[in-house]
């Protein structure tokens, strides 16, 4: 479903990526872990052209992001149509960026109701049904300052989720969180994977990422380091580098 070939991202003179290949399939959860300042949130911006790549080509679902083929050429596309092809793509960041003058189901039914032109109705009702599915039904017309910072990155899942997107990118949805909320979030996103959904999620949770993750990348300084299946990753790394940084964080 995602396929990052020779990904190459600079700001200026800094290469935060340096040629990354990655292939996520349909229905996989990648986690990807590393240092700060690996290129981990520039990688996953990528992938829904918020940054746009400065060489490498990059695909979801079919579509290479930023651009069009016609004829064997590469046409740039235009922000709206841009746009477009990211409704496809769901983000939730590690801070919950919700807007804060709606309630809850105004938040959900937002992107749907402006962007996808959806009947008001529907998109309400399809809300409500997201909102039981964080477990949060009865919180529908809360303001998030209300809410607890689970609550809130619930309602941010059930947001992007209301777009009915292929993919779900997670940016350290956890790591704002107090302790005892992480729990809740990260019941929600295995919920999520159990249910099929293609999923990037970049985390320091290596418990989710053992029991949750399909594969597990580590990243460091802009490479892919090393890939494989979490268990093997995590319990028996190849490289010096995953080494060092598991003997940190595990
Ligand atoms: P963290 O774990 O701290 O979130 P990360 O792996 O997500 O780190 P990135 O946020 O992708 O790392 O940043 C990688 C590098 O790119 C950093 O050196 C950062 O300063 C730089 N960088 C990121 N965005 C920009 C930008 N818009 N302009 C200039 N430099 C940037
Ligand atoms: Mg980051």
């Amino acid at each position: 479903l995602v396929v990052a070939e020779d990904v190459h991202k600079s700001f200026g003179r800094l290469e935060v990526l340096k040629g990354i290949d990655l292939e996520v399939k349909r229905g996989e959860v990648m986690c990807i872990v590393g240092p700060s300042g690996s290129g981990k949130s520039t990688f996953l911006r990528c992938v829904n052209h918020l940054e746009k790549l400065t060489s490498g080509r990059l695909w979801v679902n079919g579509e290479l992001m930023g651009y069009r083929q016609k004829r064997g050429r590469l046409y740039e596309l235009r922000d709206t149509e841009i746009a477009l092809q990211r409704s496809d793509i769901g983000m939730v960041f590690q801070r919950f960026n919700l807007f804060p003058h709606l309630t809850v189901l105004g938040n959900v039914i937002e992107a749907p109701v402006q962007v996808k032109r959806k009947p008001r109705a529907e998109a309400t009702a399809m809300a409500r049904e997201l909102l039981e599915r964080v477990g949060l039904p009865d919180k529908a017309d809360a303001y998030p300052e209300q809410l607890s910072g689970g609550q809130q990155q619930r309602v941010a899942i059930a947001r992007a989720l209301a777009m009915e997107p292929s993919l779900m990118l997670f940016d350290e949805p956890t790591s704002a969180l107090d302790p005892e909320l992480v729990g809740e979030v990260l019941d929600v996103m295995r919920d999520l994977a159990e249910g099929g959904m293609t999923m990037v999620v970049v985390t320091h949770e290596m418990g989710f990422a053992r029991e949750v993750g399909d594969s597990l990348v580590f990243m460091d300084d802009g490479m892919v380091v090393e890939t494989g299946a979490p268990a093997e990753v995590l319990g028996d790394p190849k490289h010096e580098r995953t080494r060092a940084f598991l003997s940190k964080v595990l």
